[in-house]
């Protein structure tokens, strides 16, 4: 069976858990931590980035400093996880959910803009499958109605828009590295700062609202209490692991994307037929080779398709169910607009494998038994 995701490992990752275990320091914001930190500002060019103990808490920092109160509206695509509702959802907020671009399923700026009222206080752009979404659209609305962008960022890291990198465009940007994504330390995320000020506070919501950054910097002689917070930094072990991925990011990447463009290429004769849809990369996005996706005709056809995948050992996967029209998610918020896309193409979106360490024969595999659903 080829397996849908498995977890990114490299051998150096060892040596330094190793190092971290021996350093008998493992508690957050250690060595490790600081050079997982490093390494994220060097790859996105944010002013500051600080690990988090997933991407999940890295979105309810961004709630956080973004003072999100009961009331308040937050609009974001149906189409995404329920981590990026949630995050809001926990500071009172009515989640506004809109429909989606079906080309790339990212949130449609056009959407939003019909979306915002005068309780708006935020936008959540999902990149999905690290594809980025329309930012200069939605910075255009961010600008002419005052309102922030915080960017799920959670499958884009090291993708670009324009040149720009994920999670460095927005007020927050927010990873994950869940053993899912393409870097990983098991469980694990991190938060992008592009502003001082922001960046000071999330050091403090990040240490359960305490200065003990500062405090170990030397700039204040003792610390305490100053705002609310949580404990949002992962263990040494964790950083140490993730380290050694991030390291060598660039390896890391080019190996996925052989595997996405092996599918891509691999593909096409089925696509001209108007067999199936390929995903779609607008020209201005730089991916990460996070996902391969394709959309068959309908839901019971793609229910078709992943039990003929699996017989021949294929263990292809669909993805979200729109978040409107779960239980939360009509408690929670409501669809803003018409639904056009988001139910319709998540019913008909499959995912192939794709994982760092898959071979060309395996791809080469997958690509056949799709095939073979159509013969
Ligand atoms: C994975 C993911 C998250 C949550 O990240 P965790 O690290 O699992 O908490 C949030 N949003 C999106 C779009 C994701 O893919």
């Amino acid at each position: 069976m080829i397996s849908f995701n498995v977890p990114p490992y490299v051998k150096e990752s060892s040596e330094y858990v190793a190092q971290a275990i021996a350093s008998r320091k493992i508690c957050g914001d250690g060595s490790f931590t600081k050079r997982c930190n490093e390494e994220l500002v060097r790859i996105t060019g944010g002013l500051g980035a600080l690990l988090t103990t997933s991407g999940t808490s890295a979105l309810e920092m961004a709630a956080i400093l973004l003072n999100i109160c009961p009331g308040d509206e937050v609009i974001m695509p149906s189409y995404t996880f329920c981590s990026t509702a949630n995050a809001f959802a926990l500071r009172g907020a009515t989640i506004v959910f809109v429909d989606v671009c079906p080309e790339t399923m990212n949130i449609d700026p056009e959407c939003v803009r019909a979306a915002i009222t005068s309780k708006t206080k935020a936008i959540v752009p999902v990149h999905y499958a690290g594809v980025c979404c329309d930012m200069d659209a939605l910075e255009a609305i961010s600008k002419e109605y005052g309102i922030p962008l915080v960017e799920d960022a959670a499958q884009a890291v090291s993708s670009t828009y324009k040149g720009r990198q994920a999670g460095s465009m927005s007020a927050v940007g927010c990873f994950s590295f869940h053993e899912t994504k393409n870097f990983s330390m098991g469980e694990g995320g991190a938060v992008i700062l592009s502003d001082q000020e922001l960046l000071e506070r999330a050091e403090i919501i990040r240490e359960k609202g305490t200065d003990r950054s500062r405090f170990f910097r030397g700039q204040v002689d003792k610390y305490t209490w100053v705002d609310i917070g949580s404990s949002f930094l992962p263990s040494e072990l964790n950083a140490a692991y993730l380290l050694a991925q991030l390291e060598q990011h660039e390896a890391i990447t080019a190996q996925r994307m052989a595997r996405w463009n092996q599918y891509n290429e691999g593909l096409q004769e089925l696509a001209a037929d108007g067999r199936i849809t390929l995903m779609q990369v607008p020209a201005e996005c730089g991916h990460n080779a996070h996902m391969y996706y394709i959309k068959m005709k309908d839901l019971a056809q793609r229910t078709a398709m992943l039990d003929h995948l699996k017989k021949n050992d294929v263990n292809a996967v669909f993805h979200y169910i729109p978040l409107h029209s779960a239980k939360a998610g009509i408690q929670f918020g409501r669809f803003a607009g018409e639904d056009r896309y988001t139910t319709e193409d998540s019913e008909r979106l499959l995912r192939l494998p794709m994982y760092y360490g898959m071979t060309e024969e395996q791809g080469d595999a997958v690509i056949k038994a799709v095939y073979s659903f159509f013969a």
